[in-house]
C-alpha cells in the first residue's frame, strides 16, 4: 500500500463534518487508489462527539482508511498534514457585530494558519469552508508566511454547483452539458454567479435562456440566497451539499479540470480582473499539475463589472477590518 495521505478536518463533529468524513474515507476526496489517515480537530467539549464519529468510521471498515486520530490540540492536528479542510468556525449569533465575528474567527484561523506553517507537509493544500470563508482563509494565509500563498483557498464550489443546477433546471439541459460558468467574489450574498461565458452543449447559455430578467431577478438571487432557503425548508443549514462541494473542490485541485471547462474557487488574487492582489476571491479557475490557475482574458461587460466590484468591495472591507483588529 502507498503511504497514506493525512487529511485534517476541523469542526469534525459538526454537521458538515459528519457528511464529509465518510466520503473522504471511502476514497471520494483523493481517488480510489489513495489511502488516507484522518485527523479530526475539535474544541474540547466536542471531542467526545468526534470520538463517536470515529467509532462509526471504524464500523464502515473502509479499505482506504489507514486510521483516525482525534485531538483538541491545533499543533497536533496539522502536524504533517497534506490536506486541511477548515470547517469549524464561530457561528454568528444574535446581536453579534461583524467585528465580533471576525475577531472570534481570527482567534481560530490565525493559530490554525500558524500551525499549518510550522508543521504541515510541504505539499499542504488548505480549503476553508467555515464562514466568512474567504476572510478566514485570508487570516490563515497571513499566519503562514512559509507556505506558498496559493495553497490557501476558500470554498465557492457549492455556489458554483447551485448555479449549474439552476441553469440546468431552467433550460432542461443536463448538468454535464453546461460549461464555463463562474462565481466571482465573496462567498456571501454579494457573490456574482456569471453566465456570460457559460455554454450549454456548446451554445451560449444566455442565448439558450433568452430571458435577461430571469438572470438578474431570479438566477442570481436564487444562487446567492440558497443557503437561507435551505435553512427555511430544512430547519438546519446545508451540510451534505456543502460537504459534497468540499469533496469536489479538493478532487478537482488534485485531479484537474476537464479540457475546455473551468470551475470556481476562492483563490489568492494576483491582481487579475482588478481584484486587489492578495485577497482571496472567487474566480473562474482551471486546475492542472495540482495548482489552480485563474482563467485569463475573459471579457467583463458592464453588468458583470458592477457585480464583481460590489463583491470585491466587501472582501476589501473584511480585509481592512481584520487588519484594524490586528488579526493579520
Ligand atoms: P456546520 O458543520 O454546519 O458548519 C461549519 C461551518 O461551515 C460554519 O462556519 C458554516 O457557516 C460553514 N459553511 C460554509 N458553507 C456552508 C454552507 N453552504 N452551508 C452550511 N454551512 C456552511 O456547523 P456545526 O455547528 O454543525 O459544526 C461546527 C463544528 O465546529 C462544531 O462541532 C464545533 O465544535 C466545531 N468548531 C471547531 C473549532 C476548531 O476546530 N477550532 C472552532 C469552532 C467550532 P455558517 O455559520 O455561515 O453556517
Amino acid at each position: 500500500m502507498t503511504t497514506p495521505v493525512t487529511v485534517t478536518v476541523t469542526g469534525a463533529a459538526g454537521q458538515i463534518g459528519y457528511a464529509l468524513l465518510f466520503r473522504i474515507a471511502s476514497g471520494q476526496l483523493l481517488g480510489p487508489d489513495t489511502p488516507v489517515r484522518l485527523r479530526l480537530l475539535e474544541i474540547t467539549p466536542a471531542v467526545q462527539a468526534a470520538e463517536g464519529v470515529a467509532l462509526e468510521l471504524e464500523d464502515c471498515a473502509f479499505p482506504l482508511l489507514a486510521g483516525t486520530d482525534i485531538t483538541d490540540d491545533v499543533a497536533a492536528a496539522f502536524d504533517g498534514t497534506n490536506v486541511a479542510l477548515l470547517v469549524g468556525a464561530r457561528p454568528r449569533t444574535a446581536g453579534m457585530e461583524r467585528g465580533d465575528l471576525l475577531e472570534a474567527n481570527g482567534g481560530i484561523f490565525g493559530p490554525q494558519g500558524k500551525a499549518i506553517n510550522d508543521g504541515a507537509a510541504d505539499d499542504v493544500r488548505v480549503l476553508v469552508v467555515g464562514n466568512p470563508a474567504n476572510t478566514n482563509a485570508y487570516i490563515a494565509k497571513s499566519h503562514a508566511p512559509d507556505v506558498p500563498a496559493d495553497r490557501f483557498t476558500a470554498m465557492t464550489r457549492l455556489d458554483h454547483n447551485r448555479a449549474l443546477s439552476q441553469l440546468a433546471t431552467k433550460t432542461g439541459a443536463a448538468v454535464s452539458d453546461i460549461a464555463r460558468l463562474a462565481i466571482w467574489g465573496n462567498h456571501s450574498a454579494t457573490q456574482y454567479p456569471d453566465l456570460t461565458h457559460a455554454t450549454i452543449a456548446g451554445r451560449p447559455a444566455l442565448e439558450v435562456v433568452s430571458d435577461d430578467a430571469w438572470v438578474a431577478d431570479d438566477f442570481i438571487p436564487t444562487v446567492a440566497k440558497r443557503g437561507a432557503a435551505i435553512i427555511a425548508a430544512r430547519g438546519a443549514s446545508s451540510a451534505a451539499s456543502a460537504a459534497n462541494a468540499a469533496i469536489d473542490h479538493v478532487h478537482t485541485w488534485t485531479h484537474g479540470t476537464p479540457e475546455g471547462d473551468w470551475t470556481s474557487a476562492g483563490v489568492v488574487s494576483d491582481g487579475s480582473y482588478g481584484v486587489p492582489e492578495g485577497l482571496i476571491s472567487s474566480f473562474p479557475v482551471t486546475s492542472s499539475g495540482g495548482a489552480w490557475q485563474i482563467v485569463q482574458g475573459l471579457e467583463v461587460d458592464a453588468f458583470s463589472r458592477e457585480r464583481i466590484d460590489a463583491s470585491v468591495a466587501e472582501l476589501v472591507e473584511e480585509r481592512d477590518a481584520v487588519a484594524s483588529l490586528g488579526l493579520v
